[in-house]
């Protein structure tokens, strides 16, 4: 099958506040037409902001370095003017927390309608209200007509989710951010929402970038995926060999995460210690002080992402993990 085009590629990113703390440290990634990009890490990781400078939503004062290219187009100091025509047109963000995120006072429809117009002025405003009407439906919203004239405090949560998913898609994106999309939400509506984004993401042919802290949610639903931590990528590749293959300690600690039925019990590993502050990142290996594999030169040198089989991977002993970690787990066998 031939590869799929870039659509939004990133190049040794950079992020840096007023303060010089540098909170994004040389990302680059590639999201592409009709696949989905999982990225994922703890809060803090830097995941969130790498994203919202794509959208040119950094914090004042904060430096941007490297090169973020839409089809081909440079957003990297590009006018603010031409990000605003940029955002919500041709990339669509979708916010962890619909509540906030929507206007109380106006009803879904209008918001939704709003949307419409705010990049097509010229449209009558009955049109954008039935444009509206049809995006809820196409996020399966049941009794979209109905439904179009509630606020979103008549809405469930799973419902303004999907609400916020009709805004984010309204004009048709090339690409689609999703920060989170799932996290307040119960483990079945969760599903349900990752199937619209799924529907949606194929029927329109979008590059679907998926956000979030738990690697289970990018299991069924991502293509590709980028482990970050302390704002830098710890490990790329396909979710395949991310989930069966890790070169990683920390993916193999989120891995660990995960529930699993052992038994009669329920058995999490969790990863310990916590992720540094950002204003206070340890020399070395930014994860070695949680590291069960750390040595001597972890707190020493970083190490920088490099090839390793199937994926690239920003650790010294990546290749030990192909036999099992220092504490006697096996990846492979363990997941296989
Ligand atoms: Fe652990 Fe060292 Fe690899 Fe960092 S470089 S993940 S501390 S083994």
């Amino acid at each position: 099958m031939a590869e799929t085009a870039p659509l939004l590629q990133a190049k040794d990113l950079r992020v840096t506040l007023r303060s010089g703390i540098e909170i994004v440290r040389g990302v680059s990634f590639t999201a592409k037409a009709g696949k989905v990009l999982g990225i994922v890490g703890e809060s803090g990781s830097g995941k969130s902001i790498t994203m919202r400078a794509v959208m040119g939503l950094s914090p004042p004062g904060s430096v941007i370095s490297g090169s973020i290219k839409l089809r081909g187009e440079e957003l990297v100091r590009a006018p603010e003017r031409r990000m605003r025509a940029l955002r919500g047109s041709r990339i669509g963000l979708i916010f962890q927390d619909p509540m906030t995120a929507l206007n109380p006072v106006v009803t879904v429809g209008k918001l939704i309608a709003e949307a419409v117009r705010l990049h097509n002025p010229g449209m009558p405003a009955q049109k954008a209200w039935q444009r509206a009407v049809e995006l809820l439906e196409l996020v399966s919203v049941p009794e979209p007509d109905v439904r179009a004239n509630q606020y979103v405090h008549e809405f469930s949560g799973g419902m303004r989710q999907r609400a916020m998913i009709a805004m984010a898609v309204a004009n048709n994106p090339d690409v689609l951010i999703a920060d989170e999309p799932t996290t307040a939400l119960d483990v079945t509506v969760q599903a349900q929402i990752l199937d619209v984004l799924k529907g949606l993401q194929d029927r329109f042919s979008m590059g679907l970038i998926l956000i979030t802290h738990d690697l289970g949610v990018v299991a069924g639903a991502a293509d590709d995926v980028i482990v970050m931590y302390a704002g830098k990528i710890m490990e790329s590749g396909s979710v395949r060999d991310i989930f069966y293959r890790t070169r990683h300690p920390y993916t193999h600690g989120l891995l660990s995460c995960l529930p699993k039925i052992s038994g009669e019990q329920l058995r999490l590993e969790p990863i310990p210690g916590s992720p540094p502050l950002l204003s206070a990142r340890p020399k070395g290996c930014p994860f070695h002080p949680r590291c069960p594999m750390a040595r001597d030169v972890c707190r020493v040198d970083e190490p920088a992402l490099r090839p390793v089989d199937n994926v690239l991977t920003a650790c010294h002993f990546a290749e030990q993990l192909r036999d099992g970690l220092a504490d006697g787990t096996n990846t492979e066998a363990e997941r296989a």
